[in-house]
């Protein structure tokens, strides 16, 4: 039998929802999942490492990759570049494996331009209120940056019918064994989009 290509995940969700929560749990629950390390050009925060949470790269070098179409799809977040290297995750999935992208809205549609066949989830916040506690709580930002990332959150919860999967994450274990038993049933399944 042919070998099949592997599976396109899409994470997205407005900033704070704890996407990245969730994504690092699910990947160590589901160690074949290949994570897509995106190129950034914000500075990394305490503890992120560069080519293991994100690639910390000048706006030189991610514009000079745009313009050379190397992006899967990328997108200006907060006054910074992030985006998606393309050949990296072109390749996984011809070789049969399954990748994880966890990206903001702009992108995700992006994504599903060129990727139809993918498998986009929205992962929602319990209620605004939680999302401004997290992003408080998490302490990185500053109060404007924070203002901006709620502000851009309100736009985005309205993009939730682009999408194929809504997952509110009230509790992680639970959203986490919703996103688990999405991705197994969707490799089950016959009819691809
Ligand atoms: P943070 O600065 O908090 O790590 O990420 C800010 C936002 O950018 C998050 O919503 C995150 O999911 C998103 N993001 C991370 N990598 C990418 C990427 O490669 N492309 C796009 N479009 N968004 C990304």
């Amino acid at each position: 039998m042919e070998k099949s290509h592997g599976l396109l995940i899409v994470l997205s969700g407005p900033s704070g929802a704890g996407k990245g929560t969730l994504c690092q749990e699910l990947l160590r629950q589901m160690p074949n999942l290949k994570y897509s390390v995106s190129m950034t050009t914000r500075l990394p925060r305490p503890g992120e490492v560069d080519g293991v949470h994100y690639f910390f790269r000048s706006r030189e070098d991610v514009e000079a990759m745009i313009a050379r179409d190397e992006l899967l799809e990328w997108a200006q977040f907060c006054d910074n570049y992030y985006g998606t290297p393309r050949f990296a995750v072109e390749q996984a999935i011809v070789d049969g494996q399954d990748v994880i992208l966890e990206i903001e809205i702009q992108g995700a549609l992006q994504v599903k331009k060129r990727f139809p066949q993918g498998v986009f989830t929205f992962i929602v916040p319990p209620s605004l209120a939680a999302l401004s506690e997290r992003i408080h709580k998490r302490g990185t930002e500053s109060e404007e940056v924070i203002q901006k990332r709620l502000a851009t959150a309100i736009q985005e919860l309205e993009y939730v019918s682009e999408y194929d999967y809504v997952v509110v994450n009230d509790e992680i274990p639970a959203a986490v064994d919703k996103l688990k038993s999405i991705i197994i049933a969707e490799k089950c399944r016959v009819k691809r989009k």
